[in-house]
């Protein structure tokens, strides 16, 4: 992969460090904060007690000082004459002072010819006032990032704060103002965006999305292939709390026994092994232990069954599938015949007839129309059915029935994922969606995708060893409600290690996703 040199520059607080810190992470990059160097001078005439107007002084100085720049996963530690002073140089006396201290052009100078010392060879991500206009004027990507100013000063007032420094926001808005009128009107190098640089406004973005605006804009100079993550994938709220569940029950003498598999992802049921959560198939095995009802729910008679073997019993089921088994209850003591839309060996399925009576069926969308028991019907839906499915059959019982009342019992979380995979899969050449083979949810996801672009419906990462995704230029991540978030950063990390990147993020929130391309 090619490796460029990245030019941060804007004013302060603007964003500009942490999103050069997150770009070269993510990049495999170096990182440089030109503005510590700048600090670090302005801490060594603090020391030496020297007085800006003593330039001959600050100039002997600077020929004789010790400054090493070092990289850690926590961006730059600065080491002056041999002393960690990367938290010193934090103070707003400091900020202050740098700022001042900037102007002077053979302070310049020294800083200018270290930066290009350590940056010359690429991949290296700078940040600072004039990293696009004099440092590196030839840099391959230049950024200019801006934010409104209250907004600015409340980032460096909260900065502050965590570190003790109880500064009146008003006086860190009027600092911050102070030092953008120096920086901007000084003779040398002032603050200002180069002519070819890509202006982005960070007031309204969290960090994740400043850091993916600017990748985006990286993809074409670094001939990165487009991968775009659904704007709802992975865990949704009732699986969350399931696991959540199960792991929190876990601190206990009792065994903790799922029944069933939590969820439906080989991977995590296997993680939950290893941390001693093992999984029953039949309610009549559990004695004495403390049972997860996973978030499918369980048949009535498996509970009854559950509490006569004098278990503990932790209730994950859903609350959008609890809704489900109270909503068939009240249809039928009703009187409804009720019909559920759904696979009649699915697990959540299961547990919901036993809630029904005689006059109950379930019918999957392949199954022919089912026989009405009189003209009044009510119709529900397994929760990760399709949405058209579900209207496809209300439209075709209607006819027949003089009442049918249809309860969409489809969950949020499920039309979310469906609808935002829908809407990457008709931007995108191929989709992959991540998920258990046997995850229904995922399933319906990759059946959706596939109806509009080639589809690989991939459990993990290995499964992309042997595929060919060289010739799909714009490629869109899916993933289902049982999907936890490092599957959906591995195949990602894979997708872009396949292309020859060095590229890798470390956490979902970073992939960049589908519909963030306005900033
Ligand atoms: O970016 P930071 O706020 O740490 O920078 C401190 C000061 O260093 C700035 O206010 C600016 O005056 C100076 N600086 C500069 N040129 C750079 C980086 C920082 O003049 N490339």
């Amino acid at each position: 992969m090619k490796r460029i040199i990245i030019a941060i520059d804007g004013p302060a607080a603007s964003g500009k460090s942490t999103t050069a810190k997150f770009l070269a992470s993510r990049l495999g990059y170096i990182y440089l904060d030109t503005g510590a160097m700048y600090r670090a001078c302005a801490l060594r005439c603090k020391q030496l007690g020297l007085k800006l107007e003593d330039k001959t002084k600050i100039i002997a100085m600077m020929d004789a000082m010790d400054l090493q720049v070092n990289q850690s996963s926590d961006g730059n530690i600065v080491i002056l004459h041999g002393t960690d002073v990367s938290a010193e140089i934090r103070t707003p006396e400091i900020s202050s002072l740098a700022s001042a201290i900037s102007a002077i052009p053979e302070v310049r100078d020294k800083m200018v010819a270290l930066q290009r010392k350590l940056g010359s060879e690429g991949g290296v991500v700078l940040d600072g006032r004039d990293i696009g206009t004099v440092v590196f004027p030839q840099a391959e990507a230049k950024f200019f990032l801006i934010a409104d100013v209250n907004e600015r000063a409340k980032r460096r007032y909260l900065e502050l704060q965590a570190k003790g420094l109880d500064t009146p926001f008003e006086k860190v808005l009027e600092e911050l103002i102070e030092r953008d009128k120096a920086d901007a009107g000084r003779a040398v190098a002032p603050l200002k965006p180069a002519v070819d640089s890509i202006p982005v406004d960070t007031s309204k973005l969290s960090i994740a999305q400043q850091v993916s605006c600017l990748f985006i804009h990286l993809e074409k100079l670094l001939s990165l292939p487009v991968v775009r993550l659904a704007q709802h994938s992975g865990y949704c709220f009732g699986v969350r709390r399931a696991l959540n569940l199960a792991l929190e029950a876990r601190n206990d003498e009792k065994p903790v026994i799922t029944l069933g598999e939590i969820i439906h992802n080989p991977q995590i049921v296997q993680k939950l092994a290893d941390k001693g959560i093992r999984v029953a198939k039949e309610a009549s095995e559990i004695k004495n232990s403390k049972v997860i009802i996973r978030s499918h729910g369980i048949p009535k008679w498996e509970l009854e069954t559950l509490i006569a073997n004098q278990n503990e019993i932790i209730d994950a089921t859903c609350p959008y599938v609890k809704r489900t088994h109270e909503t068939l209850q009240k249809l039928v003591a009703e009187g409804y015949p009720v019909i559920i839309l759904g696979d009649k060996d699915h697990p959540e399925v299961v547990g919901m007839l036993s809630y029904g009576d005689s006059k109950t069926q379930v019918v999957s969308s392949d199954d022919p129309l089912p026989i009405l028991e009189g003209r009044k019907t009510a119709i529900l839906a397994q929760t990760t059915q399709k949405l058209h499915n579900l209207s496809d059959l209300a439209c075709k019982l209607l006819p027949d029935c003089n009442e049918l009342r249809v309860f969409n019992t489809i969950c949020l979380a499920t039309s979310e994922r469906q609808n935002s995979t829908v809407e990457l899969a008709k931007a995108s050449d191929l989709m992959l969606v991540i998920g258990g083979h046997n995850s229904a949810n995922t399933r319906a996801l990759a059946s959706l995708s596939s109806a509009i672009c080639l589809t690989y419906h991939i459990e993990t990462e290995a499964e992309l060893e042997n595929l060919e995704l060289g010739g799909y230029p714009r490629i869109g991540l899916a993933a289902g409600a049982s999907t936890p978030e490092e599957m959906i950063v591995e195949v990602y990390n894979k997708v872009l290690q396949k292309s020859g990147s060095t590229a890798k993020v470390k956490c979902s929130g970073e992939i960049p996703m589908f519909k963030e391309e306005s900033c």
